[in-house]
């Protein structure tokens, strides 16, 4: 049976694989708050659902209905409940911000006929990989077929700050939209996805063709090959980062646990002091260690000068001695020699099926299978346009048994 995931799954873990695990195999039981942010958004999106299931049983509801549907929503017991982070607003504000957008939209597009409604807050699930191992699940808020045929996969937002147009042609989830729509509905020739902004009144389309759409798949499946990775090993590591403010699992965390202890007295079955003293030792050694590392860095640049100029390859002193090598290397790029080259090598070792060799290492793709001469011909040829020379610059070091002692200093 194909492992289902969504967008948010998978940024859950790229946030913090612990966060993952709580959420999604441990299903850890904690208190939720709801965030004004997120209760803002699904009354916007409840309303505008009602306005076009109306529109689409052909009856036009009038702009007081659908404000008095918004604000319905917001009478409810969780109301109080949900948390106000910005200070000096409160929830009240937010209702009226709400409510001023959805105003702008009923003005704008009244009576809304850009084409017809196909599906409203749509779940969809499309198989990620030709295997069909993965799926990928989410909502869609709108799709509706433009009088002109092209079909719209529309996404209501109700962000405070607009992306760029080179964010949202990039943007994962809505390349996954326009593949699930691509497979559920294959006779929807021309598709496009189009992102509202409520509070500013604006509308971006997002421009994604073939290719951008394959790199957003490829790049989804290597993001769920290495969950099913960390999943296998069990290894979900705590990644700690100005999102854990928001983490509803922190007092659970880790990561978090230590420290809280210290901060709040609480009990636990560890000795909080002598973890303290560890940590404080070993953060010392580690400040030493980082010390005397950049100065062998800073020196490694004044020996190979040196013995360029002088035309040798060993320093001797009463320790032992320095050797130093120089060679020249071929190597396929990685991510952070050439970031576009990676994903064109990436998309090309996927047609050819070594995606999963790929994911571990662009060295092994070179290797095991290009230096081997285990790859046919033709996709040698395509390969070798992304060779490149690599410098390789290696310091070894043997020091004698007999030393005299080192004075390392505070
Ligand atoms: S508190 Fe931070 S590190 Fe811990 S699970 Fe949450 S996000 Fe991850």
């Amino acid at each position: 049976m194909a492992t289902a995931y969504s967008k948010s799954k998978i940024e859950t873990f790229k946030n913090c694989p612990r966060q993952y695990k709580f959420q999604y195999i441990e299903r850890a039981v904690v208190e939720k708050p709801v965030s004004v942010e997120n209760f803002l958004g699904s009354a916007v999106h409840y309303a505008l659902e009602k306005l076009y299931n109306f529109k689409m049983n052909t009856r036009l509801l009038s702009k007081e209905e659908l404000l008095e549907l918004y604000r319905k929503y917001w009478e409810t017991p969780e109301k109080d409940k949900i948390k106000v982070t910005r200070e000096g607003l409160g929830v009240d504000d937010y209702i009226r911000v709400g409510s001023e957008a959805l105003a702008q939209y009923y003005d704008k597009n009244a009576p809304f006929e850009d084409g017809t409604s196909v599906a409203l807050e749509k779940k969809i699930t499309f198989p990620l990989d030709p295997e069909g191992r993965f799926t990928i699940s989410g909502v869609i808020d709108r799709i509706c077929r433009r009088h002109d045929g092209v079909t719209e996969i529309i996404d209501y937002k109700t962000n405070v700050s607009l992306p760029t147009q080179q964010t949202l042609d990039n943007d994962t989830q809505m390349g996954l939209y326009q593949l699930g729509v691509k497979y559920l509905w294959p006779d929807f020739k021309e598709i496009q996805v189009r992102q509202v902004f409520l509070r500013h009144g604006v509308s971006l389309t997002a421009v994604m063709n073939d290719d951008k759409l394959e790199e957003i798949r490829y790049r989804a499946f290597q993001d769920i090959l290495e969950i099913e990775k960390v999943r296998r090993d069990d290894a979900f590591p705590p990644h700690e980062s100005p999102l854990c403010d928001w983490c509803v699992y922190y007092e659970l965390c880790p990561a978090k646990r230590h420290r809280l202890s210290l901060d709040d007295d609480l009990g636990v079955e560890f000795d909080k002091e002598a973890g303290k003293e560890l940590a404080q030792k070993y953060l010392e050694l580690s400040r030493k260690k980082k010390i005397l590392e950049a100065e062998l860095e800073a020196m490694k640049d004044d020996i190979f000068k040196f013995c360029e100029q002088a035309d040798i390859t060993t320093l001797v002193s009463a320790l032992g001695s320095v050797k130093i090598t120089v060679s020249e290397k071929e190597a396929f790029p990685t991510k952070t020699d050439d970031e576009r080259a990676f994903y064109d090598l990436a998309l090309l070792a996927r047609q050819a099926g070594l995606e999963e060799c790929f994911k571990l290492d662009s060295g092994i793709l070179y290797k095991e299978f290009y230096a081997r001469e285990k790859l046919p011909e033709d996709l040698k040829r395509k390969l070798e346009k992304f060779l490149i020379k690599k410098v390789q610059k290696s310091i070894r070091t043997s020091i004698k048994k007999e030393v005299p002692d080192i004075d390392f200093g505070e």
